[in-house]
């Protein structure tokens, strides 16, 4: 017996939603998808956040990641060298980038709850995901789109860093060790 396949049929919701059209590509492995009305901002709008994310945003919240998870981001694959060098520059390491869980051109901002660092090829396969849904828009338009979503602030999410739970009292006589 082989591995399970997964079967993409075609008549996932937000492919039900567009009859007719050629079916959306897998979204990226474990992102939820989400639907939210998506609006094009009028290009003034979208430049200057576009700009304020370029010069403050994105390397603040780099900043804070670093100051605050350093061990999630050491867990997802950066090492400390890169996390030295992301707050320096104020750019996510190769292969890394920040996106905007709503993107500028669908109405989001640049509020810190509004990125999270991702692994460029799930951020690829994201877009590629959202593009044909919103291609067509104009700006001030909206439409209802099927966005996927990473949850938190690290994708793909680090592995659970609670502290394992204590071990069992050892019953029986104790382990002594000799140095
Ligand atoms: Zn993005």
């Amino acid at each position: 017996m082989g591995r399970p396949v997964m079967h993409y049929s075609g008549n996932e919701p937000w492919n039900a939603a567009r009859p007719g059209r050629r079916p959306l590509p897998p979204p990226p492995h474990g992102m939820p998808v989400r639907q939210v009305t998506y609006t094009l901002p009028p290009m003034a709008e979208r430049q200057r956040l576009r700009h304020e994310f370029n010069k403050v945003a994105r390397k603040a919240f780099l900043e804070w990641l670093a100051a605050h998870r350093r061990p999630q981001l050491i867990a997802a694959g950066m090492d400390e060298a890169q996390i030295d060098a992301m707050v320096r520059d104020g750019n996510a390491p190769p292969g890394w980038n920040v996106h905007h869980k709503l993107p500028l051109g669908g109405g989001g901002d640049n509020a810190m709850s509004n990125l999270v660092v991702i692994r460029e090829a799930p951020h690829v396969a994201l877009h590629q995901f959202l593009f044909p849904q919103i291609k067509h828009l104009q700006e001030g338009q909206s439409t209802r789109a099927f966005l996927p979503v990473p949850d938190g602030m690290i994708f793909p999410p680090p592995p659970n860093l609670k502290p394992a739970p204590a071990p069992p009292r050892r019953q029986g006589p104790t382990l002594r060790l000799a140095f």
